[in-house]
């Protein structure tokens, strides 16, 4: 219903300072009158963009390059509570944060994935995750140090985040090896659970990422689920061994433990959502980005990337934006969005489309170029200087 705009002070409590959380936050501010509060709730102190983790892992990022403090936000006016999410009541409009509870106008849900690593007993001891800051860290000093050997990528579920960047991580670590003059020694395999690249992407983006592994001489097993590993050794579902020197993986995701436990909780865990305003069945109650669950024609969710996070953020401020100021709520996310494929030596491919699209996602993959690579770089800068400066 819209309503004149209101003169008495409305709150709009943004739970979660990912890139959806950042986003959402600024943008309400920069629409929202000052007498109107924007407070962002977030675990740590510092804003990690995961989008950049695998140039940490080549050596191209250090982490203080991809983090930023988040109390840069009080600067503009945006209220930032940092604490844990303990309880969320979307009937009240309301979370508990450190024992105490907030209450608002509008709530905003952009907790992003948690990572279920134990789901694969001995995988967080065996391996090295790419997924995450200092794990990334971590691999990376491996690839620099190992010198022969066989190095193995997995995605330990078909359900992750970023759906690249399984793919990447052993594309950017042939290039690296090459740089290093060890690739000779050293073999690549990739061995994920989904039964293509980017299946979500159609068929003809997962054959032209194959071909991008084949020609580098990375080998692909497509459908081989990881049940556990050891020391060494990958044991999976199928009976199947494999033997490493390094293993990268790729964890499964699980919706964060306080949307499960809350009355948000929809599909396994999830936040159900009106795909184009990502409204839940709560009035003035919104979830994007990573914790949202938003089934496609083929049956397969939109995948987990910071990209959609972007979008419907943008989407979702100004339609709480617009309500608040007495006007029509009209913005929408509409499924497009692309995908970047890092392949190295300052490439980078582009998958992108309308992911809405009937009956399948439409997804054309761009052949490697310089100007991807930088389109990327400006990706990162637009989130880490233009919100976070
Ligand atoms: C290695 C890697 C590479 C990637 N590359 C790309 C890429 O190139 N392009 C792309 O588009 N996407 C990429 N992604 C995916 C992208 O990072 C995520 O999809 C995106 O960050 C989702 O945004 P979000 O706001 O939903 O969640 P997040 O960015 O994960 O933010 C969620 C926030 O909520 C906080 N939180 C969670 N639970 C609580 C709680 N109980 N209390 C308080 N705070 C809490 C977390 O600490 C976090 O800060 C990549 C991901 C990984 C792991």
């Amino acid at each position: 219903m819209i309503s004149a705009a209101s003169e008495e002070s409305k709150t709009v409590l943004v739970l979660g300072g990912g890139v959806g959380g950042v986003v959402t936050a600024n943008r309400l501010r920069r629409r929202l009158n000052k007498r109107h509060r924007v407070i962002l709730v977030n675990r740590e102190p510092l804003f990690s963009f995961a989008a950049s983790y695998l140039w940490v892992m080549t050596g191209e990022r250090t982490a203080a390059q991809v983090t930023r403090p988040l109390q840069k936000l009080r600067r503009r006016g945006i209220d930032v509570v940092i604490g844990d999410v303990e309880a969320i009541d979307p009937v009240n409009r309301s979370a508990t944060v450190a024992g105490k509870t907030i209450t608002a106008d509008y709530m905003v849900a952009t907790l992003g994935a948690d990572f279920a690593t134990d789901a694969i007993p001995g995988l967080s001891d065996a391996g090295r995750t790419f997924a995450t800051l200092p794990g990334a860290r971590q691999l990376g000093i491996d690839i620099d140090t190992i010198t022969r050997g066989r190095i193995l990528v997995v995605t330990a579920a078909p359900l992750y985040k970023c759906p690249a960047a399984p793919y990447e991580t052993a594309l950017l670590a042939d290039a690296h090896l090459r740089r290093r003059g060890v690739r000779g020694a050293i073999e690549i395999a990739v061995h994920s659970a989904e039964p293509m690249p980017m299946g979500v992407a159609g068929v003809n983006v997962a054959d032209a990422v194959k071909q991008l592994l084949a020609s580098r001489n990375i080998d692909y097993v497509p459908s081989h689920q990881i049940a556990s590993a050891e020391p060494g050794r990958a044991m999976f579902a199928d009976g199947d061994t494999q033997t490493f020197d390094l293993l990268a993986y790729m964890p499964p995701i699980a919706s964060p433990a306080v949307v499960a436990l809350s009355a948000l909780a929809g599909t396994a865990g999830w936040i159900d959502v009106d795909k184009h305003t990502m409204q839940t069945s709560f009035p003035g109650v919104y979830a994007i980005g990573d914790n949202a669950q938003i089934p496609l024609s083929i049956g397969k969710p939109l995948p987990r990337a910071g990209v959609f996070a972007h979008a419907q953020a943008q989407a979702v401020a100004d339609n709480i934006a617009a309500t608040i100021n007495g006007k029509q709520p009209a913005a929408r996310f509409d499924g497009h969005g692309g995908c970047f494929i890092e392949v190295g030596n300052g490439l980078a491919g582009y998958g992108s489309g309308n992911f809405y699209a009937e009956p399948s996602p439409s997804v054309q993959l761009r052949d490697p170029d310089r100007k991807q690579h930088l389109s990327k770089v400006l990706f990162e800068k637009d989130v880490m200087w233009r919100w976070l400066r």
